[in-house]
């Protein structure tokens, strides 16, 4: 099998093992943290990221998808630091995580000039490391898939035709974003089996998933616990009829968990918990919740087990 890099360094895909698919080690403004970085309490947020990878690794997980990128204080120093404290191998992303807002250094120049900041992260490294991103990273959410997002995922397009790197694209069931994302791609000439379509499981529309997945596709059951989207249940009546259709090889399960996140003040944590907006959200919620559910219906076995935690991710990384 092909090398994966992670923030060690490449691995054999064969040596990832039981694999996130999605997860943040931190996910903060990089604006804020740089203009008011007393604010931020940097061994808190470390505490808490070894804290999050520590547990996952007890449920056996040996590496974790980051896709933490532009605008989400993507930082590989840190994520190095979890790494090697955690032995959890880490993999970092390029790309922008922007719902339609570009900065002007990037409105003002074009799709190629994009691209060619995310082939250099892939093929030199990120912020001066030798640590290169594994995949690309790009985002559609309420807003669709506007000007500047689709420049976004054109430049991510293009930077993958020129490494071979895998993408991810985070989307919007509720807007359906999915399909829109998946044109550009292939109007860019993107092998689709490099693809995966992040946050589908927000719906339990079994036809829209269906529709994406038909283009062979890959997508993510990647945000268990956050309630505020949809029900852990409904998530796993979703995930458990997608299995039993055959799509066992196409789904990423994960939790989009965010170690710390400074999106909201630090009381809010508790309100969303009280409020049913999160449930058990953690980067171990899957083992503890979901898998022996998915077991107990019997829609996944030590087969199927070891085709979407195992198989799928390195497929992606790897195609
Ligand atoms: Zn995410």
């Amino acid at each position: 099998m092909a090398s994966v890099e992670t923030v060690q360094g490449p691995v054999d895909a064969s040596e990832l093992g039981v694999t996130l698919a999605h997860e943040h080690v931190r996910f903060r403004d990089e604006a804020v943290a740089a203009q008011w970085p007393q604010r931020y309490d940097e061994q808190d947020e470390f505490t808490a990221a070894l804290a999050a990878v520590a547990a996952a690794k007890t449920c056996g997980v040996q590496s974790i998808v980051d896709p933490t990128a532009m605008f989400g204080g993507r930082d590989v120093h840190f994520m190095r630091r979890v790494a090697e404290q955690s032995g959890v191998k880490l993999i970092a992303c390029t790309g922008i995580y922007s719902y339609d807002y570009l900065p002007h250094y990037f409105a003002n120049r074009d799709v190629d000039a994009m691209a060619e900041h995310f082939i250099a992260d892939i093929r030199d490294g990120i912020q001066g490391t030798d640590i290169k991103a594994a995949f690309l990273k790009c985002a559609a959410d309420a807003a669709g898939v506007t000007e500047n997002v689709e420049k976004i995922h054109r430049a991510v397009a293009r930077a993958s035709l020129a490494t071979g790197a895998p993408i991810m694209a985070h989307s919007m069931p509720a807007v359906a974003t999915g399909p829109r994302q998946v044109e550009i791609f292939k109007e860019e000439g993107v092998d689709m089996a490099r693809v995966q379509i992040a946050h589908c499981g927000d719906t339990d529309d079994l036809a829209y998933i269906e529709s994406l997945i038909e283009h062979g596709v890959y997508v993510g059951l990647d945000r268990y616990g956050l309630e505020v989207f949809l029900s852990i249940d409904r998530r796993n009546a979703t995930a458990a009829e997608l299995l039993r259709r055959g799509h066992a090889e196409r789904l990423m399960i994960s939790q989009d968990f965010c170690a710390s996140i400074d999106w909201y003040p630090p009381e809010f944590a508790e309100v969303a918990e009280a409020g049913g907006m999160v449930r058990n959200w953690s980067m171990t919620l899957v083992f503890d919740e979901v898998v022996p559910a998915l077991r107990e219906a019997g829609a996944m076995d030590d087969a199927a087990f070891h085709t979407v935690f195992v198989e799928n991710p390195a497929r992606w990384l790897t195609a």
